[in-house]
């Protein structure tokens, strides 16, 4: 038998919810425009850096009334061409977006070890799920602001978010209270097992106008592989009910938006949270488990499908 750990939890301060980025595609093709006379395509991109913050000037471009780049964000802060001082005025540069788009730009995160080059179009939904990207601070809706790298996280989450209770065990309870508060309201506790930091949230809040409903996911503190080879069951009991939720844990990198968004979690509205909660609080079994060498071989977590299982009565 697994030890049970359980401990009691007031709703923390957190009220308002962050967006966080969505994960995007992994692994691209890189092919390097060639012939006999294209100059380095790293020699073209540095044609488009803006002289201002050094990041690429991609379309749409503009150009002052001398023909001198600079770049969208630059642009909005910016009277003055930085270059000649002129206006900038709102000259579109149409000969530089066609050659934009044949130039391979390296990804915004080179300098932390990404090796790879994109086309324009591509360069965004790559930096949003490239693995060298920063990690931001896990807490939503606590406003933070903090990046850094993946093993920087837990250190700035115990000396900056103290009032997060970490349990031990891979069979825990969670206790959350006060739930009909009306929201949104968020709930946060991190499990440790495996040698990993969990996260687990539980979040009130409208999805649609004048519906509140309660979100229950599980994170890791670690990337998405990572995340891969674990599973977190999430289940609520109460007399001859039981509700539970079994899916691969997100990673803190893709953090719980869309997975709110998509309902890629436990969803309950507020009337099931209160056939399971007691006096107001409700009592979540969390459940993490290790796949075996075997499941977690790459590709084999899509053959888990993401099961709810609704029993009431008479079982
Ligand atoms: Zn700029
Ligand atoms: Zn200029
Ligand atoms: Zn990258
Ligand atoms: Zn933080």
């Amino acid at each position: 038998m697994q030890k049970k750990n359980c401990i009691k939890l007031s709703f923390d301060k957190c009220v308002s919810h962050r967006e966080s980025v969505s994960p995007g595609a992994t692994g691209f093709d890189v092919s390097v425009p060639s012939g006999p006379t294209s100059p380095p395509p790293a020699d073209l991109a540095s044609l488009f850096e803006c002289p201002v913050c050094f990041d690429y000037v991609l379309p749409p471009i503009l150009q002052c009334a001398n023909g001198h780049l600079v770049c969208a964000a630059c642009r909005l802060k910016l009277f003055r061409c930085p270059t000649c001082r002129g206006r900038m005025g709102n000259i579109r540069n149409l000969a530089m977006e066609k050659v934009a788009s044949t130039v391979m730009f390296p990804c915004k995160y080179s300098s932390s070890g990404c090796t790879l080059h994109l086309v324009h179009s591509d360069k965004r939904d790559h930096e949003e799920g490239c693995e060298f990207r920063p990690y931001s601070c896990p807490c939503t809706g606590a406003n933070c602001k903090w990046q850094g790298s993946l093993d920087q996280v837990m250190g700035h989450l115990t000396h900056s978010h103290k009032y997060i209770t970490t349990i031990q065990g891979e069979a825990i309870v969670f206790m959350a209270t006060n739930i009909n508060l009306p929201g949104p309201k968020s709930w946060v506790i991190m499990q440790s097992c495996f040698g990993h930091h969990f996260m687990l949230v539980l979040v009130k809040q409208e999805k649609y106008d004048g519906h509140q409903q309660f979100f229950a996911i599980v994170q890791i503190i670690g990337s998405w592989k990572q995340a891969e080879s674990f599973i977190y069951r999430l289940q609520l009991n109460c007399h001859r009910r039981r509700l539970t939720w079994e899916a691969t844990p997100r990673s803190i990198h893709e953090g719980t938006h869309s997975a709110i968004m998509n309902s890629e979690c436990l969803v309950f509205d507020t009337q099931v949270a209160n056939l399971f909660a007691e006096n107001g609080n409700l009592s979540i079994n969390v459940t993490i488990s290790i796949l075996s060498s075997v499941e977690a071989t790459p590709g084999a977590s899509t053959k888990f499908t993401h099961s709810i299982k609704w029993k009431a009565g008479g079982q």
